[in-house]
């Protein structure tokens, strides 16, 4: 009888045990790590793109600002010369048509420098928004992370606890009735071991028909519940 009681107070411990494994598999952080990884990396794959379109832009300034240079120049070449050749009326013509052909090309080029630069603040704003999302992306996993390990750390912990009370608490116990309780507790993963309430099982309720009940306190001062395969204490 000492065994019995003693396995029931070890059982006390484990569906602790269980209810602290409810808990733990119910916390909600895994979730919300989860879903900040998986939204870092939607907003990982846009930061590309828009590094991409960032490169492009700037390519795009460079090359508008090296033909602007080169025009820039070119202009001055052709005013020197323009200026040479004072007398020269036809070449004086010639040149001062190409010094304006020059000026439009770099009106054109101031146009669409400027298209360009709007542009790249466009790219540089949304630069800064993915930047801003990624950072509270990080924010909230860091915070769920520190959160999981907190809750999750003091609930392991406990089970631990209980774990080493239980086993204390089985220490002395008969083996072969050990290794039976725990098969039975695995199998329901729930309460496995209670007392015989005069013709009904203690857990389940079952009422025990006249047969298998003497059949039953026969195997005193322990069986099984026919109903629902728990073992049952059964007090004479
Ligand atoms: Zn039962």
């Amino acid at each position: 009888m000492d065994d019995l009681e003693r396995l029931l107070e070890a059982q006390s411990f484990d569906l602790q045990i269980i209810h602290l494994n409810k808990q733990l598999a119910e916390l909600p952080q895994p979730a919300r790590i989860a879903d900040a990884r998986a939204k870092r990396q939607a907003l990982q794959k846009k930061a590309d793109q828009i590094a991409t379109l960032h490169k492009e832009a700037s390519k795009r300034l460079t090359r508008i600002a090296d033909e602007d240079a080169s025009l820039e120049k070119k202009q001055h070449g052709v005013q020197a010369a323009i200026d040479a050749a004072q007398g020269d009326y036809r070449n004086v013509e010639a040149r001062t048509k190409e010094l304006a052909g020059i000026a439009k090309r770099r009106e054109t080029l101031q146009a669409e420098h400027a298209e360009a630069e709007a542009e790249a603040t466009k790219i540089e704003g949304l630069h800064q928004q993915v930047t801003a999302a990624l950072e509270d992306v990080n924010r909230l996993e860091a915070q769920a992370i520190d959160e999981f390990q907190q809750q999750g750390g003091a609930l392991k912990k406990s089970e631990a606890d209980l774990i080493a009370k239980r086993d204390a608490c089985l220490a002395d116990v008969d083996a072969d009735l050990v290794s039976e309780y725990r098969k039975t507790a695995e199998r329901l993963g729930s309460i496995a071991i209670g007392t015989l309430d005069d013709d009904r099982c203690g857990i389940c309720r079952s009422v025990i028909d006249g047969g298998r009940l003497i059949a039953l306190q026969n195997q005193a001062p322990l069986g099984r519940c026919p109903s629902c395969q728990r073992l049952l204490i059964i007090k004479l």
